[in-house]
């Protein structure tokens, strides 16, 4: 085995991978198939013979009949809901999984540098862009504090900032971006409803891993923007992501598959879109992460 596939399988493994394609890993330049028509197909279960999406519809439960969304507070924040129709995303969406990590996050009073005493998500917005906490920030061309509805329902959370990002300051308006716009209009929630925002807030160097210092650093904002917006539903994209908010070192297929609960709120981690990007074998867990999403959205 060569060492372009040996650092392939290594990748996958600790990216969570539950399965390995032997085909030739797609690289940025070749992009995946766009979303919606591509992520729902379970193309993986169809070259294994498993079920397709007609029989998994057919087997699978959905936990929100009992409680039944109310398409009032859907609607209200954003959600799109077609009464008395079953939605799409909901068509072989698995159950809700059982619970998972517990954690409460600190006291504002404990955040450090008065982050408590910012009672609104501008007034941190604006901390983030007009101080330095860690040795990414003077390098930075833009902060990127997060963006979207200061009450939203659900707030995604990634790994920190690209180019693109550092460029405009706003999360996700990259090619890993567009995808998440993709997903979430899957799951018919426009990208205007939620909160979008990164563990760190300043662009590490050539897209690197958040250090550990610039992680502890950092992510006292990340808790007071939580505190404010207080979401139904919290979604950590990527590893990094979600041991960072659940303060704990485990791999992300450790981390997927359960309902996490942050200070009381569901929180869901599942794969960071620019990992789909470069292995669409993960499209599908993804698919099925965001659609138990929804469905704690709607409960
Ligand atoms: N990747 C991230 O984790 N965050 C962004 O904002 C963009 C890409």
């Amino acid at each position: 085995m060569g060492d372009e596939w040996r650092r392939y399988l290594a990748q996958q493994a600790e990216l969570g991978g539950a399965e390995v394609i032997l085909g030739e890993p797609r690289t940025p330049e070749t992009p995946a198939a766009p979303m919606p028509t591509s992520l729902p197909a379970d193309s993986a279960a169809r070259r294994s013979g498993s079920p397709a999406s007609t029989e998994l519809t057919a087997t699978a439960t959905s936990s929100t009949e009992a409680g039944g969304p109310t398409s009032t507070s859907a609607a209200s924040a954003g959600e799109r809901t077609t009464p008395g129709a079953e939605p799409k995303w909901k068509k072989g969406a698995p159950p809700i999984p059982g619970p998972g990590l517990v954690i409460l996050s600190p006291a504002p009073v404990l955040l450090g540098n008065d982050l408590g005493a910012l009672e609104s998500i501008e007034a941190v917005a604006e901390r983030i862009r007009t101080t330095y906490c860690c040795e990414l920030c003077p390098h930075r061309t833009n902060a990127v504090p997060g963006e979207g509805n200061p009450q939203a329902r659900l707030v995604l959370i990634g790994e920190g900032p690209g180019a693109t990002e550092d460029a405009t300051g706003r999360p996700f308006v990259g090619q890993a971006g567009q995808l998440l716009d993709t997903i979430l209009e899957a799951i018919d929630v426009p990208r205007t409803s939620v909160y979008i925002t990164n563990i760190v807030k300043c662009r590490p160097p050539q897209n690197r891993k958040p250090l550990p210092d610039e992680i502890a650093a950092c992510i006292p904002y990340l808790h007071r923007q939580l505190d404010l917006i207080a979401p139904k539903v919290i979604v950590a994209m990527g590893g990094t992501a979600g041991e960072a908010l659940l303060g704990v070192r485990k791999s992300l297929g450790e981390l997927r598959g359960k309902v996490h609960t942050y200070n009381g709120i569901p929180l869901i981690v599942t794969y960071h879109p620019a990992a789909l990007l470069r292995n669409p074998n993960w499209k599908k867990p993804t698919w099925d992460d965001v659609r138990i999403a929804r469905q704690l959205l709607d409960r």
